[in-house]
C-alpha cells in the first residue's frame, strides 16, 4: 500500500499507517512506539535557559538550545517525531559479592550489556527500513542521547511515559528502565497524546538521592549528579568522593528507589543482558588494566565512551570508600608510578581514607618525590587527615 498516493487521494490513511507500525513495534524489537508534532519545543527552552542560567548543566549536552528545541533547525520540513523505547534489566541473575581483599565496583544498568546506542540505533534502522517499504518518500533523521533534540521530551510528548520528578521517563509498562530514541520524519502521522503524570505526592527519589543532586520535581544539578561526575575525567571534591561509594559509572538510586519500578527487570532485549564480571567488577584487576584489556572487555559498553581514565580514577576513589587496609599497596603503587596526575592526586586521598601506617609513610616519602603542585597539596591533605584521626 502506498500511503502517500493514499493521502493525496482524499483518504487520511496516516492513521493507518501508525496503526500498522505500533503494531509492527515488538517485531522489530521496540517495546513502546509513539508520534509527537515537530513543533517546536517552546517550554523547554524556556527551562533550559534558566538551567544553564543557574549553572546546571553536566557540560555533554548540545550548547545550542535552538537546536535543541527546533526540529526545523535539524531537518527540513519536519511532519512528526516517531519516540521508541527500549527496555532493559534492572537485576543480576547471580551478583557477586564485594567482599574484604576483594572489593568490587558497580557500573549502573545504563552501561550493562552492549552499547544502548548500538541498540537504539539498529532499531531506528530497522523501523525506518520497515517505513520505507511502504512510503518510498521517507525522509528521516535518527537520533539517540547525543542526537540534539531531548529524547525525554519527544518521549513526554509521544505519550511514552511521564516526565518524572527524578528526571527519567516512566512508561506504565516498563517503568523508566527504558533506554529512548527517536526519528524526525517528514510522514504527517497524527501525534498522540501524553500521559498523565504518575509522581503524585511521592517524593522518594529526591529524599533517596545521596549528593541532593534532585533540588526540585524533574529539576537536576548535573554538577552534583553522581551519573555525571563519574564520567568526568578530573578531580572530585571530597564530598562528593565520599558520596560515590564504589559507583564506578552512573548511578541507579534515584531509579532503584522508585515504586513504579517495583519487581521490573526486562530480559527480552538478549543484547542488552549483562555480564556480571562487566557490571560489578573486582577493582584491583582495573587499576592495572592497559588500553587494550579495557577496549576488549569494556569497549562495546555504554561506560568505554570517556576512555578508561573516570573509571580508573572511580575505582581508586572506591578502594578509599572500602577503607580496607589491603587495598593500600595497589593504591601505593598508582601515587608512585601512575603518569596521571589525577590518578595519583586520588590515590593519595584515598589512603588518607584508609590510614594506617603504611599509608602515612607512602604519602610522605610520595610528598619528598612529587612535582605536580596540586598532587602535593592532595598528599598534604591526606596525611593531615591521617595525622587528624
Ligand atoms: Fe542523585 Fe544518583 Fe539520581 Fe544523580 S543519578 S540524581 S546522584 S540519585
Ligand atoms: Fe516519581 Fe516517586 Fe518515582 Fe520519584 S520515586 S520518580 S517521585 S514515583
Amino acid at each position: 500500500m502506498n500511503y502517500t498516493d493514499l493521502a493525496c487521494s482524499g483518504g487520511n490513511r496516516w492513521d493507518e499507517l501508525k496503526e500498522e507500525m505500533r503494531a509492527a513495534a515488538s517485531e522489530l524489537g521496540i517495546d513502546k512506539i509513539g508520534v509527537a508534532s515537530a513543533a517546536p519545543f517552546t517550554e523547554l527552552k524556556q527551562r533550559l535557559i534558566r538551567h544553564r542560567q543557574l549553572g546546571r548543566e553536566s557540560g555533554f549536552e548540545e550548547p545550542d538550545l535552538d537546536k535543541r528545541t527546533e526540529p526545523a533547525l535539524l531537518f527540513d520540513g519536519p511532519q512528526s517525531i516517531i519516540a521508541i523505547a527500549v527496555a532493559y534489566p534492572s537485576k543480576l541473575p547471580s551478583p557477586p559479592k564485594s567482599e574484604p581483599g576483594a572489593r568490587r565496583g558497580v557500573m549502573s544498568r545504563s552501561a550493562w550489556g552492549a552499547d544502548y546506542h548500538k541498540v537504539l540505533r539498529d532499531r531506528l534502522a530497522r523501523l525506518e527500513a520497515w517505513l520505507r517499504e511502504r512510503v518510498p518518500e521517507l525522509r528521516a533523521e535518527s537520533m539517540v542521547d547525543t542526537g540534539e533534540l531531548s529524547d525525554r521530551a519527544v518521549a513526554e510528548r509521544a505519550g511514552i511515559g511521564w516526565s518524572a520528578k527524578n528526571c527519567s521517563i516512566i512508561t506504565p509498562e516498563w517503568g523508566s528502565w527504558v533506554y529512548l530514541g527517536e526519528m524526525i520524519t517528514n510522514l504527517p502521522l497524527p501525534p498522540d497524546s501524553p500521559i498523565e503524570e504518575g509522581c503524585g505526592s511521592c517524593t522518594k527519589c529526591i529524599d533517596a538521592c545521596p549528593t541532593d543532586a534532585l533540588v526540585g520535581p524533574g529539576q537536576l544539578d548535573s554538577q552534583r549528579c553522581i551519573s555525571f561526575v563519574t564520567q568526568t575525567k578530573g578531580y572530585v571534591e571530597d564530598e562528593l568522593m565520599r558520596k560515590i561509594g564504589n559507583r564506578l559509572y552512573g548511578c541507579d538510586t534515584c531509579q532503584t528507589v522508585c515504586p513504579e519500578n517495583r519487581g521490573k527487570n526486562w530480559t527480552h532485549q538478549r543484547e542488552l543482558q549483562p555480564d556480571t564480571e562487566l557490571a560489578k567488577p573486582l577493582l584491583v584487576p582495573l587499576l592495572e588494566m592497559g588500553n587494550k584489556e579495557f577496549t576488549s572487555r569494556y569497549g562495546a559498553t555504554s561506560s568505554a565512551w570517556r576512555g578508561k581514565k573516570p573509571i580508573q580514577r572511580n575505582s581508586v576513589i572506591a578502594l578509599g570508600n572500602f577503607k580496607d587496609p589491603s587495598a593500600a599497596a595497589h593504591l601505593v603503587r598508582i601515587l608512585t608510578d601512575d603518569p596521571r596526575p589525577v590518578l595519583r592526586g586520588t590515590a593519595a586521598w584515598s589512603l588518607g581514607r584508609i590510614g594506617g601506617a603504611e599509608a602515612e609513610a607512602a604519602l610522605a616519602a610520595a610528598l619528598h618525590k612529587e612535582m605536580d603542585t596540586e598532587v602535593k597539596m592532595r598528599i598534604e591533605q591526606a596525611l593531615q587527615q591521617i595525622i587528624l584521626h
